[in-house]
């Protein structure tokens, strides 16, 4: 990577942390230089005290010293504590920010971007590795510790540079000595460079293990896989693949980088230990010729062990910051990812009338990173107000019809209109506000029963309760201790209820009645319901739709029969359309194979 290229994603970064909470990043970086600058405190004090008992001060003067010592000492230590205390505050407010970060960035991104696999990991792995200690987290950490360590450098050279000015040193004494110094912090940076990669080899690899890992323990802990886990007694199987992980982790990176690791400080350490003692001995041989006091002794001999400990610190950030260059780089192609829907900016006309006509114009559609045409050559026009019945085989096409028409995917060839309009030109929210759709694999949430049928957390009481009716959630609600405030699931609220696949359909029908938008749109809308539950929804089908177009997908085609209109879907393609009768009366052909497939256990 250039410096240029380094120092632009230093920049980001720093910005990205000021992003996530000023509080975090102002007060590490203050706690940094207080306690960088605490340890001197002493330093200099103890010096001056075992100068002033050598030289007979009055004991008046020593208390003062001491005095002055631990007053001080003290007030760096509180100094350091408050500061301490804000940071964590912040530490949580990062927490928070970060997160939030990551659902304002996928509710920014295209849907196909959220359903691409190649998206999901990238994220995943970058969770995973701010988890793991590196990205934004890592840089914080770099930044503090390089603060940290150029105070201390400051620090520590205002305190020795009187150390190259003793005349009682030779010259070529105090040369060897600073080339000594800059040897140790050479040897040390380099070894310790050594074992940064080598850490980094590890933490790369551990990014992989603790996504398993996190897996595996989620298995066990998870209520939907719950049932699965105990029937099939796979808690023992999974438990040992967790251990079994655990341990070959343990063996394959933790033990050998601890043991190479230490041999590696080894040098670095051998060399500062030589060079305290040639430290030791210039000064006592200075001491006894009478050119350094005994407390300068003691002081010249911690700060320069601190000066070399702070410019290897100082080292270190640098290069830690250089390898969390990547980690960044690949944080931040994640919330880079563009959307690269098309967003117009046309108005879509509100009509009274819900006189809205629809065509789909030789529509064809691939998912991103297949190459199997999911929609081939779709031509289909329907006017609202219509009741479009869309049937077929598994796999025909029929959902990805209905995501086309809501716009979470665009064609790949062809246009969709509305109202002769390319539906890429309108603005995209306000086109959304059109359709109300339950999807197949809808999603109802851990909050209250009112809140999820208004999707909003204020709601018009009674309107929710008018479309719980329709969507037959009537009896049920009325079983319901709270009524419409009712929790859901028990995940936050433990007076909350489990409610079954076939009553969360109902909810999530009464939510999409609630948005009264002028499209519903309903995936097997009853799948999961009881065979009373779904009569009532086929026969009641219209006056829950009302004067709205319905586009309603089904591979139950007793289903089907009350609507205007069906188009029937075959390996991606329409290949018949027509009202029930006519396509019976059709004889053969599609239609007629799936209504007798199903007509045989009716009347069978
Ligand atoms: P239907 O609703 O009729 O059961 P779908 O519209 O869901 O069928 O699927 C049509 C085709 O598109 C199928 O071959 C399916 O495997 C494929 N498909 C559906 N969703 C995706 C996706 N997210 N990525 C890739 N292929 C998909």
């Amino acid at each position: 990577m250039k410096a240029s290229e380094h120092f632009r994603i230093l920049k980001r970064g720093i910005g990205l942390l000021y992003e996530l909470s000023p509080t975090y990043t102002a007060f590490s970086m203050l706690e940094a230089v207080v306690s960088a600058v605490t340890p001197y405190v002493p330093i200099w004090f103890s010096a001056r005290l075992v100068d002033a008992v050598a030289g007979g001060a009055p004991a008046k003067t020593l208390a003062v010293y001491a005095a002055l010592t631990a007053g001080f000492t003290f007030l760096l230590g509180a100094l350091a504590a408050w500061l301490s205390g804000r940071r964590v505050v912040g530490n949580e407010e990062m927490y928070v920010n970060a997160n939030w970060r990551y659902a304002a960035k996928a509710m920014d991104m295209a849907y196909s971007s959220i359903e691409d696999r190649d998206t999901a990991l990238l994220r995943e792995r970058i969770q995973n590795e701010t988890r793991t200690g590196y990205n934004y987290y890592f840089l914080q950490s770099c930044l503090t510790g390089f603060i940290r360590c150029t105070a201390q450098i400051i620090a520590s050279a205002a305190l020795t540079l009187s150390f190259f000015f003793i005349d009682s040193i030779r010259l070529w004494m105090k040369l060897t000595l600073a080339a000594g110094i800059l040897l140790t912090v050479i040897v040390s940076a380099f070894f310790r460079s050594r074992v940064e990669k080598l850490q980094n080899r590890l933490f790369e690899d551990l990014v992989y293990v603790n996504l398993q890992a996190n897996r595996l323990s989620e298995y066990k802990t998870d209520y939907a896989a719950g049932k699965d886990v105990r029937l099939y007694g796979m808690a023992e199987g999974i438990g040992k693949r967790y251990l079994a992980l655990n341990e070959a982790t343990l063996r394959k990176y933790f033990v050998p980088s601890e043991i190479t690791g230490t041999f590696m400080t080894f040098p670095g350490k051998v060399l500062e230990q030589v060079l305290r003692f040639a430290v030791y001995m210039l000064l006592i041989f200075a001491a006894l010729r009478g050119g350094v006091s005994v407390g300068s002794i003691a002081r010249y001999v911690s700060c320069i062990a601190l000066l070399m400990a702070a410019v290897l610190g100082l080292v270190d950030s640098v290069q830690r910051t250089l390898v969390n260059d990547k980690y960044l780089k690949r944080y931040f192609s994640y919330f880079d990812i563009p959307n690269e829907m098309y967003k117009g900016s046309l108005t879509v006309e509100k009509r009274d009338d819900n006189e809205y006509d629809v065509e789909f114009r030789d529509v064809s559609f691939r998912y991103p990173g297949t190459q199997a045409w999911a929609l081939r050559h779709v031509n289909l026009k329907f006017k609202v107000g219509e009741k479009l019945a869309v049937v077929g085989m598994n796999g025909s096409g029929k959902t990805t019809f209905i995501k086309l028409l809501c716009r979470l995917y665009d064609p790949t060839e062809g246009v969709i209109l509305l109202n002769g309009v390319d539906i890429r030109k309108y603005d995209y929210d306000e086109y959304m506000s059109l359709f109300s759709v339950v999807f197949q694999d809808f999603k109802l949430f851990a909050v209250s029963l009112g809140q999820n049928v208004a999707a909003d957390t204020g709601f018009d009481r009674e309107r929710v309760n008018a479309c719980l009716t329709r969507a037959g959630f009537e009896r049920r609600e009325s079983a319901l201790p709270k009524g419409l405030d009712t929790p859901l699931y028990k995940d936050y609220d433990k007076d909350g209820v489990e409610i079954s696949g076939g009553e969360a359909q109902k909810i999530a029908l009464a939510r999409a009645l609630y948005k009264d938008a002028p499209f519903i749109i309903l995936d097997e809308p009853t799948a999961a319901l009881d065979p009373v539950s779904e009569y009532e929804v086929y026969s009641h089908f219209n006056s829950i739709a009302g004067d709205k177009t319905a586009v309603y997908i089904s591979h139950r085609l007793a289903s089907c029969r009350f609507c205007d209109k069906i188009a029937v879907f075959d390996a991606g393609r329409i290949v018949q359309t027509g009202r029930h009768e006519e396509l019976l009366a059709a004889g053969g052909g599609k239609y007629c194979e799936l209504w007798n497939a199903q007509a045989q256990y009716y009347t069978g």
